[in-house]
């Protein structure tokens, strides 16, 4: 349930709020740009709309149909920004983030973190603790990693983003990540899901390969009724029947997910595609549809990588790509005001 309170009466937020959380609501409040909105989360099924109605400073008062609430458009007209080390994610703000799939030593995580900086990068990526699909493939250097991502963070400023794949890790996940990434893999992994949304760390979500985008924003969900709403939803190619690419890149996540929720959406091009030629052109496209950002996949020496090297850029590659999409945004930004 949602309850809009009108512009000039805010102060009348904290009264409707004490009233909600005497009825057993969870409360989010949300200070648009000219409205605040109260979104009630718990059974609202027991609560009469003509409760709140006619209280002195309600606008409006409407049921969230979507199973969804708190991811959904309706909780926040506005465009949710996130700000991570004073870098902003969502609205009109464009982020990428960069780096090896894992981190497979010091030299290679320092040399591939200072030229991703050097070529435009927002964020460092890099995995610690992999999900692959055999368990005989190199599985990350773990606790190790992490602390060798901290030591690219200090060498380059760049906040870090990587996987956590396992409740076991949250806390060394937390100590070092800036942004906790839910993989693919685990979408729909709901106690790991639950545990994110107790802490209080952005976290990146990735589309399950065979998840709808409902199914995607539930799995937001999951986050955000536990009390964090700092949730960035990044596609990464779909299963479908075709075989030419690893995935199939659904870029009209973008728009649906723009209308059906507030949150940033991210592209990642290099899952999405899987084959080095295909990342800068999906890149362009990605923006050009007004994605909030992309998580592309470097390594200073792809043909030696332990893991995803066939659709990793080097780093001159990936300068070419963050100079085109940089300029396009910035032309989207200026013909779009
Ligand atoms: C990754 O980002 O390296 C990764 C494993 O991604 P996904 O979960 O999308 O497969
Ligand atoms: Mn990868």
């Amino acid at each position: 349930m949602v309850i809009v309170i009108k512009k000039d009466q805010g102060d009348q937020v904290g009264h409707i709020k004490q009233k909600a959380e005497k009825l057993g609501m969870q409360v989010i409040i949300t200070y648009g740009a000219g409205q605040n909105i109260l979104a009630l989360v718990g059974d609202t099924q027991k609560i009469e709309l003509n409760q709140f109605e006619g209280l002195k400073g309600v606008e409006k008062v409407f049921r969230i149909q979507e199973p969804y609430k708190l991811a959904s458009r309706y909780a926040n007209r506005v465009d949710t920004v996130i700000e991570v080390c004073g870098r902003k994610i969502g609205g009109d703000h464009f982020t990428i983030m960069a780096g090896p799939c894992s981190v497979e030593s010091e030299d290679q995580i320092m040399e591939t973190a200072l030229k991703v900086k050097e070529y435009g990068a927002d964020f460092l990526r890099g995995g610690a603790f992999k999900p692959r699909t055999s368990p005989y493939s190199f599985q990350g250097l773990g606790v190790e990693g992490l602390k060798l991502l901290q030591k690219a963070k200090e060498a380059t400023g760049l906040p870090t983003v990587t996987e956590l794949m396992d409740h076991h890790d949250i806390d060394d996940v937390y100590k070092y990540a800036d942004i906790i990434q839910i993989g693919a893999r685990n979408m729909q992994n709901f106690s790991l899901l639950k545990e994110v949304g107790k802490c209080d760390k952005p976290v990146m979500l990735k589309r399950g390969m065979s998840s709808t985008i409902k199914e995607f924003l539930m799995s937001a969900e999951y986050i955000m009724s536990e009390g964090n709403e700092q949730v960035i939803l990044c596609e990464r190619g779909i299963r479908t029947f075709e075989t030419h690419m690893r995935n199939t890149l659904d870029l009209n996540v973008v728009t649906a997910i723009q209308e059906m929720s507030h949150l940033p959406i991210m592209i990642d091009p290099s899952h999405a595609t899987g084959r080095i030629e295909m990342i800068e052109p999906a890149s362009r496209a990605s923006v050009a549809i007004g994605a909030h950002g992309l998580l592309i996949e470097v390594h200073n020496n792809p043909m030696e990588a332990l893991c995803d090297g066939p659709q990793s850029l080097t780093p001159e590659e990936f300068k070419v790509l963050s100079q085109r999409v940089k300029k396009i945004h910035q032309l989207m930004k200026e013909e779009l005001a």
